[in-house]
């Protein structure tokens, strides 16, 4: 099987595997402290957490905290729902829905445009009662980066807070500014299941489950010491390779943009994470396509609009018809991927797409 699916899931890395099992119950069977208690093994554990939480701040910017959660779409709910409860939200119209569909359930999202290369840019307005704005770095559908300096900037012109949802950036290139910005493990090579929101010094937020008080008084509930230690471990061989892994995407991007020469890119060709090739043919049966390529894994979309059968809202929101976005596959690759994949899966998919008599983009 060939995995080309990198923006739905990434594949553990066997240092974060190896930093996890030690928390699940150790050589010596003493890892599975809860690590709220005051003994030794909650100690032991309690550490193993907090060590972690410096890889993994290490990719924020300085002067914040990271709060641990269950997942970036748990990160994201307690920065909209907590950190204010009048006012617009502001959000661009490709987040994702973890965004979208919280500032929409609250009634107080206000759509900004995304022009047809897929950026969001700040040369338009947010209502006057706007209290956060929220802009995602890079897109999970078609890798678009966007603006989240300048976003930040006019967030604060407007007394307003920005939140960034970093979950395909972090860990690929710096995150940059904000007030927040919310991340995900499973996307680094971490484990599935724990997420994190980081919160620059001075912003306050309210908790949004009540319980035991941890972190902060922010996310009450037991942490997992190994889900936890696996996130600090990806974070950190993260760190360590951020340019080798960005240089070998961008030969993996090179390769696929000529093997898929006769297909048209869906988003801005420069302003992308060049680890996302989203792409369309006229005329392109998906289903029949992902049925005759079934040692592929790619997706239709974003993994979450694919199986519903409505066009994705990301590439109608850059111009496409519900046709060009019905005709549009999703390859995301790096750190694991080989050439010879890419070559292979090429191979596979031009093949099933000339079977389908598809001559022209
Ligand atoms: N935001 C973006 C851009 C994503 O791609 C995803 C996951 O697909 C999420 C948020 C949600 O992340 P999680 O799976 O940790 O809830």
């Amino acid at each position: 099987m060939i995995y080309l699916d990198y923006q739905a899931t990434t594949p553990l890395a066997p240092d974060a595997r190896d930093a996890m099992l030690r928390w699940l119950d150790g050589p010596d069977g003493t890892g599975f402290g809860n690590p709220h208690s005051p003994h030794r093994m909650g100690r032991q554990a309690k550490a193993a957490i907090e060590l972690a939480r410096e890889r993994v701040a290490a990719l924020f910017p300085a002067g914040g905290q990271v709060i641990f959660t269950g997942s970036a779409t748990e990160a994201i709910n307690l920065a909209i729902r907590g950190s204010g409860k009048n006012g617009s939200v502001s959000v661009s119209a490709i987040e994702h829905a973890a965004v979208l569909d919280t500032a929409q359930a609250l009634g107080q999202a206000h759509i900004l445009n995304v022009a047809k290369d897929g950026q969001c840019n700040t040369n338009q307005d947010v209502p006057n009662d706007t209290r956060l704005i929220a802009v995602m770095q890079a897109n999970n559908e078609i890798g678009v980066i966007q603006p989240t300096v300048e976003w930040h900037r006019k967030a604060k012109e407007n007394n307003a807070l920005f939140l960034c949802d970093a979950v395909q950036a972090y860990g690929k290139m710096l995150v940059t500014g904000a007030d927040m910005i919310a991340v995900s493990a499973h996307k680094l090579h971490g484990p599935k299941g724990v997420g994190a929101l980081w919160v620059r010094d001075g912003v306050s937020l309210e908790e949004q489950q009540t319980g035991g008080g941890q972190e902060h008084g922010l996310r009450s509930g037991t942490l997992s010491p190994a889900l936890i230690a696996g996130f600090g471990a990806a974070a950190e061989v993260a760190s360590e390779r951020l340019e080798e892994d960005a240089a070998h995407v961008e030969m993996l991007w090179k390769r696929a943009r000529e093997l898929f020469s006769d297909w048209t890119l869906n988003g801005s060709a420069e302003a992308r994470w060049h680890g996302n090739l989203n792409i369309r043919r006229t005329g392109l049966d998906v289903n029949r396509l992902m049925s005759d390529c079934r040692n592929v894994m790619f997706s239709a979309g974003s993994a979450c609009a694919s199986g519903s059968g409505r066009p994705s809202h990301v590439l109608k929101a850059i111009g496409l018809s519900d046709k060009q976005a019905k005709n549009s596959i999703r390859l995301g690759f790096g750190r694991y991927t080989t050439l010879e994949e890419i070559e292979q899966a090429a191979a596979e998919i031009n093949a099933a797409a000339q079977d389908q008599g598809l001559t022209e983009q």
